[in-house]
Parts: structure tokens; C-alpha cells; sequence
């Protein structure tokens, strides 16, 4: 056994190896090990190897899917290897055999996935500083692939999609790209070769060439892609029809996002990782898990094609205005989660709930169709085209599945009465219901002239004639005596025992007569699978429209105006998140961008309400863009390209980078690639190092944006020195945030009003904060003491020529030497003794 253990352990060096033996999955040596560890379950020893004890551990085979669940959820992968060979036939061991390796990526088991988050598998290529992405979500069968130009660019993607495991060549260079991920897979570089993946990705799809994909010229996404077809073919073990098509994402479509914007704007995950206080967490009520998956998705990738976000938008509309979210969420709730079920079904490891929930859901669909012909929208009568008709599905699995059928198939039960004749016949003769045995007791009466005597069965001893004690002695010799109770006799006869045989083989013809129906049952429902994928689309997209319909209703949300001038009008505008977690009443604030006014440069004090008013221009525009209504009293947008944040203090200790390093990464990236009509937020830009390098640094980038970018830009700062730019500058407007003093303390107004701030109000938010009074106070001290000084030196500075710095201290002698001279005019001697000359008086 173990010689045969350990070749299929070498066919799976890298994985778990759940070795099964009778009602166990064992593992051995290192595997045991680990596994006892990551699974809190003991580890003992058999038999011995090389004189030392065999480490082992197992788990019970009823309760592998939450051990597996475990390993899942730490990035481990497990090889489920079956006994396939009969162990009442076999000599030796049994033969066994892999039948699925289970890996972070490509489960679709309900009690391994999260219910409302995508489970995405990825892949990842590089030729040329250039970039493939492919990701696949085995539990749906969605397929895309993408090419990226940049490193920004697959950082951004990596965010967006975060796989739970990504599959990487050998050679990858650009390793620190990936550091952060989840359940990195090396693979070999011929897993990731061209030809290789035109083939293996044409036999999947059944096509001859990839052009109808618009993915033929995507060389780089194709190996990408290829590699991960390879991956989930070895993993799964079987076909894969619910893969259907490649989607090559068109990047023109989407608002660019960029890795560190997804972070701040906390779309799905708050920037602690948690799931709360997110956008997602205020928007989605969808009714069904794909909905949520499908807003999810939206979040993450907004639109920029005015057509497709109207039809969503009047549609959202039409369900708010008629109030038909209540009726279109009650029907949509028993849809379920159709889009895993039907993978399942493709996989053929779905179970009998799976296809009574198919049958619920495709119940609905007639009710759908009707509240969506009260809709009266193109868009309503797309969907109900899409959602389809399956009467002869729902006729199918109304005929064959009872109501509330077992877990799984392997004890049968799960078939109905009356779907098919033989079964229904096994089924009787198992239990035994049929009227031959009161015929055979009427006849034996008659026969041996017992009054007393009756056919029994009992689950022990099987059938039996009884016959009472008084009368056991007239019983004729072909009864054999079986059972003595007290006061009876019981028998068996040859006839009887037939009949016995009969029935216990019927019982297990019935239970493979009805396996083999059940299988056939995925053969009926598969031909179809192409349409019943895009039902599941068409209801979670409706699900995710009717969902944002009860939000706008509920939340006080409006219908955002899309206009093809540049520009970002926002009057009474809210934050989504903040708005919700606030006790007291949040403050609405207009934004008014445009060509004319590009840049807004924020002042106030520390906590009066900067970020939250810029992050909250981000997010309407945000879902203005995936055809949601928004938070605001008005709002009207033009065109977005990007939007792009640098947003409060992370240190990425993880990968090294200090506070400072981050921020100037985030800067250099909006300074490369914002265009004017790139909403940008800067928030505090220049805070990690020196008051005179931070100063300079903003005053230079928000010259950058205003100038030369043009970019719609939110500026907040702390230093005031900035609110003097839009006297030097066209487009540039301040606008403020205001506190009240209040004796030692200040109150918040939370209100947007124009020019500058007054004062930035540090001491009080200090005193606030609770640092001790006798600090405050010698602040204080010591703040007069400086502002005292400084209103002597003080320059003006719109006196300054554009773009120089007001705060510089006089120029180093060295510098003003360097620049006296003239380097053409030097002899290299004249120079050599210059330079020594230079470095004394440093
Ligand atoms: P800043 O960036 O200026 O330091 P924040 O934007 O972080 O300030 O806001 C601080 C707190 O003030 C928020 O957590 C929120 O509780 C409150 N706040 C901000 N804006 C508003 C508003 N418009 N209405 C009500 N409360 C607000």
C-alpha cells in the first residue's frame, strides 16, 4: 500500500495527497505534518519506514469538505485520491486514483466558495516590459483576458480582480509585481507557449481559429490564457462546457482606476481589508449572491459609454418610480445563486439541492417576464428576451425530483414517483409492497388449515411465516424453523426465501437504475447550458438594477445627468459611506469643476471634513458611472477618463516602501498619465518629509495639474502657502472648510464655502484629541513665539515670479559660485583646482 501511495504522491509533489482508505482520508510523512498543523487535527504514526515511524493524520471522509474549505482559505491545494478498484474483488491494495485536486482557485464546491465574493484563478505573462492577464471564475465559466502596458497598469488589474491564485512562468522577471498576491503557482515556461494555448484554447471553445474572440492578435494574453486552460484541465479532471468564450477587456470602456484608487476609495474592501463601511456594504441588497458578485464587478470597473449607462440609468429609474424593487427582489429570491449551479452542472458535481434550485429558479422566470413587461423600457424588454423559456426544463425536473431531496445522490431518494416506470417498480418490490405476500398468507392459511398464521418482516431476520405456539406442531416439513419467541414460531419457506432474494436485489438495482438516471438527467439539461447561462446573466444583471432602484428609493439618491461637456457639477452632494455611519446629520456640499474652474485647492482644519469632501466627489462620479443614481440633490457630469487618488499616509511595509515613497509613486503616476478630463483628489501631498521639499513638491505638482495636465483636481493641503496659487494661476479656485471657535475648543461646520480657510485651528484639534493640557498650552506659547518672527520675514508671495518658491533660505556660497561660473571658459586645470577650492568651503 505504501509503494502504491507513494507513486501517486510523486505524480503531486506539491499538493496535499488526501489518500483514502476506507471512511479516511489519511495523509502521510510531510503532508501529515503540515496538515496537522494548518488543520488542528493529530498526528500519529503507522507502520515504519527506514526504521522510523511513518508520521500520519486523517480526517473522516463525511467531513472532508470543511478541511478542504480550511486549506483553501490558506492558499493550499489538495489531491483527492478515491479508491476506484471493488475491495471485495481486488488482491493487494486498492486501486486508486486522483479523481480532482482542489486548489484555491478552481473550487466550485457551495461549502468551499464565499457566497457574494468571485473566486478568480489567474494567469500572468510578460514579453517585453508588456503584460498578458488571464483570469477565469471556474464557478461562473467567465473567461477574460486582458493586455497591459505597464507595470501601473497590472498592479491596477492585479487589485481589481485580486485572484486568490495566480499563476506565474518560471522566468517571470518582475517578481516585486506579485509579491502581494494570494496562492502564487510557478509553472513551467512551456505551459505558457503560443501554440500551445491556440490549440488547447480552439479544442475548448470548438473553434477552428481565435479571431471571433478578438483575441488573435493578443499574443501575450493568449499564453497567459493558455496556461490556465492547461491548469484547470489537470485540476478538474473533466470537461469543462460552461468555458464558452474569452472575453479580451476593452480598456477604452472603463474608467481607469488605478491599484492605489480601488484601495482609497474602499469600493468592496476598507483600506483596514475588512468588508465594512465600503461602498458595497451601503449599495448592496441584492437579492441573490450573483447580484452581489455582479455590483461587485460594476464597482470596479465603471463605464464610460454614455448609451450602455443610460439604458441602466432609465432603468434603474423606471423600477424606482413604479416601486417595482419589492415585487422583482421577492421573485428574484428564490433565482438563488443559478450562475454556481449551473457550473456545477456543467462539472456534473452538482447535487440534488442544485437542480431543485435550477427548478425554482427557472419557475420564476414567467413572473420575471411579467414585471418586466410593466417596465416598458428597451433595456426591460433586453433582459426579459435574455432570461429566456424553459418549460420543458421545469417540466423535466418538476417530473423527476421530489421536493426535498437528500444532500447527495448516493443513497438514492432523490428520484420521484411516477418519472420512471422501472424505478418505480424496484422501488415497490424493495419495500416489499406489493400483494404477493398476502397472497401467499392467504394461500398457506388454506394450505396448512392455521388460523394464527401471518407473513412478517422484520429487518433482522427478514421475511418469516408466523405461527402461533399452540399450533407450531402443525406446521408442514418444508417449513424451516427460524426464530422461537414466547409465545410464537417463526418459519421460512423456499418460496418466501425466493421472494426475500428478490427484493434485497431490487433494492440495489433500484439505487444504480436511479444513479444512472440522475446522471442522465445532466445529459437532458446540458444541450441547453449555453441559454441558461445567459438567464443567470440576464437575473443577476436585473437583480443589481432593481437592487440600485431600492437603494436610490431609500438612500435619497438622484438620477445623475450625463453631458458630453467636460466637467463635474455636483450640488447638495453627500458621501455614500460616511452619510450612513454618521449619528448626527451629514452636511451636503456642492462641487462645481469645469474647464474654466479646473482646480479647487481645499483648506481647513484637520478634521473638517477635507477628505471626506473630495473622496465623495470621487464616488458620485464613480457611480454615476455604472448607471447608479447618486448621493447629491443634482448632478451632472461630463466625460471621465480616469480618476486617480493620493489619499492619506499607508506605509507598504511589506514591500519596503516608506510613507514618503508611496505618496511620490501615487504622485508620479497621476503626473505621467492624468488628461483633462481626469478627476484627480490630492490629499496632503508632501507630508512625509521636510516642510520646504514637502511645500515645493506640492506647489510644483498642483502647478503640474493646473497647467499643463488641465486635469479636474481636487488640491487639499495644509500648506496655506498653496491658497495663494489661484492668484497666479488661470482655472485655480480655493474653497474651505470651516470651524467655529468655541472658548478652548471649536465646533466643525463641515460646510464648503469659497476661498481660502482662515487659520488651520492644529492646537485645538490637539486639545481635542485629548494630548494634555500642559502640552497644548506650551504650544500655544510657542506658536505665537514663531508667528511673531515670521511676520517680519514674511514675503509676499504673489510678488514672486511664477513657479519660484517664496520659502527658500539664501542660497548656499557653493551654489553661488557654481552658477558665476562659466565651465566653457575653464581650463581642466582651472577646473581641478576649482572643484577642491568648492569642496573646502562646503
Ligand atoms: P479632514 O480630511 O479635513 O481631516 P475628514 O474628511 O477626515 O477631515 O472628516 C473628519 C470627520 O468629520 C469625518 O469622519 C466625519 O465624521 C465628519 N464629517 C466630514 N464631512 C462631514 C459632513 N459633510 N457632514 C457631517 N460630518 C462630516
Amino acid at each position: 500500500m505504501m509503494r502504491q501511495y507513494l507513486a501517486i504522491k510523486a505524480e503531486h509533489p506539491e499538493v496535499l495527497l488526501f489518500y483514502r482508505m476506507g471512511d479516511f482520508y489519511e495523509l502521510f510523512f510531510d503532508d501529515a505534518k503540515k496538515a496537522s498543523q494548518l488543520l488542528d487535527i493529530s498526528l500519529t504514526a503507522r507502520g515504519s519506514s527506514q526504521g522510523e515511524p511513518i508520521p500520519m493524520a486523517g480526517v473522516p471522509y463525511h467531513s472532508v469538505e470543511g478541511y478542504l474549505a480550511k486549506l483553501v482559505q490558506r492558499g493550499e491545494s489538495a489531491a483527492i485520491c478515491e479508491q476506484i478498484g471493488d475491495p471485495a474483488t481486488s488482491k493487494g491494495p486498492v486501486e486508486r486514483k486522483v479523481v480532482r485536486i482542489i486548489t484555491p482557485g478552481t473550487i466550485t464546491d457551495e461549502a468551499l466558495l464565499q457566497e457574494r465574493r468571485e473566486n478568480l484563478l489567474a494567469a500572468v505573462f510578460e514579453l517585453r516590459g508588456h503584460y498578458g492577464y488571464a483570469t477565469l471564475d471556474l464557478a461562473s465559466g467567465r473567461f477574460m483576458v486582458n493586455e497591459l502596458e505597464s507595470d501601473e497598469a497590472l498592479a491596477a488589474e492585479l487589485q481589481r480582480t485580486s485572484p486568490v491564485e495566480l499563476l506565474y512562468p518560471e522566468q517571470f522577471g518582475p517578481m516585486h509585481l506579485l509579491e502581494q498576491q494570494k496562492g502564487l503557482r510557478r509553472r513551467p515556461e512551456w505551459e505558457f507557449e503560443l501554440g500551445t494555448a491556440r490549440q488547447l484554447l480552439n479544442q475548448q471553445f470548438g473553434t477552428r481559429d481565435l479571431t471571433g474572440f478578438g483575441v488573435e492578435q493578443a499574443e501575450r494574453a493568449l499564453c497567459a490564457a493558455g496556461c490556465l486552460m492547461q491548469y484547470v484541465r489537470d485540476t478538474q479532471r473533466t470537461a469543462l462546457p460552461h468555458i464558452r468564450s474569452l472575453i479580451k477587456q476593452q480598456n477604452n470602456q472603463h474608467i481607469v482606476l488605478d491599484a492605489a484608487t480601488r484601495r482609497n476609495l474602499e469600493l468592496t474592501q476598507n483600506l483596514a481589508g475588512g468588508l465594512e463601511n465600503t461602498l458595497a456594504s451601503v449599495l448592496d441588497g441584492c437579492a441573490t449572491a450573483m447580484g452581489s458578485r455582479q455590483l461587485g464587478r460594476w464597482l470596479h470597473q465603471p463605464l464610460r459609454q454614455p448609451e450602455r449607462l443610460n439604458a441602466r440609468l432609465e432603468m434603474v429609474s423606471a423600477i424606482k418610480t413604479s416601486g417595482l424593487y419589492v415585487d422583482l427582489a421577492e421573485q428574484l429570491k428564490p433565482v438563488g445563486d443559478l450562475e454556481r449551479v449551473l457550473a456545477r452542472l456543467a462539472l456534473r458535481s452538482a447535487r440534488p439541492r442544485d437542480l431543485t434550485r435550477l427548478r425554482s429558479a427557472l419557475q420564476q422566470l414567467p413572473q420575471l417576464k411579467d414585471l418586466l413587461a410593466e417596465l416598458d423600457t428597451p433595456h426591460a424588454a433586453n433582459l426579459a428576451r435574455r432570461l429566456g423559456e424553459f418549460p420543458q426544463q421545469v417540466d423535466l425536473l418538476e417530473r423527476a425530483i421530489i421536493d426535498n431531496p437528500p444532500v447527495i445522490i448516493r443513497d438514492g431518494g432523490v428520484l420521484a414517483e411516477g418519472y420512471n416506470a422501472e424505478l418505480d417498480e424496484l422501488r415497490a418490490l424493495s419495500r416489499g409492497a406489493t400483494d404477493y405476500l398476502e397472497e401467499l398468507e392467504a394461500r398457506e392459511k388454506a394450505r396448512t388449515g392455521i388460523a394464527t398464521l401471518k407473513v412478517g418482516y422484520n429487518r433482522v431476520h427478514g421475511y418469516f411465516i408466523e405461527v402461533s405456539r399452540a399450533q407450531s406442531a402443525l406446521v408442514p416439513h418444508d417449513y424451516i424453523r427460524r426464530q422461537t419467541l414466547k409465545n410464537a414460531e417463526r418459519f421460512i419457506i423456499a418460496e418466501l426465501k425466493a421472494h426475500e432474494d428478490k427484493v434485497l436485489g431490487s433494492q440495489s438495482a433500484a439505487l444504480t437504475l436511479e444513479k444512472r438516471l440522475w446522471e442522465e438527467l445532466f445529459d437532458l439539461l446540458l444541450p441547453v447550458l449555453p441559454e441558461l447561462q445567459e438567464c443567470s446573466e440576464a437575473c443577476a444583471a436585473l437583480d443589481v438594477l432593481q437592487n440600485l432602484a431600492e437603494r436610490a428609493e431609500t438612500l435619497n439618491y438622484c438620477r445623475p445627468q450625463l453631458v458630453a461637456q467636460s466637467g463635474i457639477h455636483i450640488d447638495g452632494g453627500r458621501h455614500p459611506v460616511v452619510e450612513q455611519v454618521l449619528k448626527e446629520p451629514f452636511i451636503a456640499n456642492p462641487v462645481h469643476l469645469s474647464p474654466e474652474r479646473r482646480m479647487l485647492i481645499v483648506t481647513g482644519p484637520n478634521m473638517g471634513g477635507k477628505s471626506t469632501y473630495m473622496r465623495q466627489t470621487a464616488l458620485i462620479a464613480l457611480l454615476a458611472h455604472i448607471g447608479s443614481f447618486v448621493p447629491a440633490e443634482q448632478a451632472v457630469l461630463g466625460p471621465i477618463d480616469r480618476i486617480f487618488t493620493r489619499i492619506g499616509a499607508s506605509d507598504d511595509l511589506a514591500s519596503g516602501r516608506s510613507t514618503f515613497m508611496v505618496e511620490m509613486t501615487e504622485t508620479a503616476n497621476i503626473l505621467n498619465n492624468a488628461t483633462t478630463n481626469s478627476l484627480v483628489l490630492m490629499d496632503e501631498i508632501g507630508r512625509g518629509t521636510s516642510t520646504y521639499d514637502g511645500l515645493s513638491l506640492a506647489w510644483a505638482a498642483a502647478e503640474q495639474l493646473a497647467n499643463k495636465l488641465q486635469a479636474l483636481t481636487l488640491f487639499a493641503t495644509h500648506y496655506f502657502e498653496l491658497t495663494q496659487l489661484p492668484e497666479l494661476l488661470d482655472g485655480v479656485h480655493n474653497v474651505h472648510l470651516d470651524a467655529i471657535e468655541h472658548g478652548d475648543s471649536i465646533a466643525f461646520m463641515h460646510a464648503v464655502q469659497e476661498g481660502p480657510a482662515s487659520r488651520s485651528y492644529g492646537l485645538q484639534v490637539a486639545a481635542l484629541a485629548g494630548v494634555p493640557v500642559e502640552v497644548v498650552r506650551s504650544a500655544r506659547q510657542r506658536l505665537a513665539l514663531l508667528e511673531a518672527n515670521e511676520q517680519g520675514q514674511r514675503q509676499d508671495l504673489t510678488a514672486m515670479p511664477q513657479g519660484q518658491l517664496p520659502l527658500l533660505p539664501e542660497p548656499h556660497p557653493v551654489v553661488e559660485s557654481l552658477s558665476a561660473i562659466d565651465p566653457d571658459s575653464l581650463t581642466p586645470r582651472q577646473a581641478l583646482d576649482l572643484l577642491y577650492q568648492l569642496k573646502q568651503q562646503l
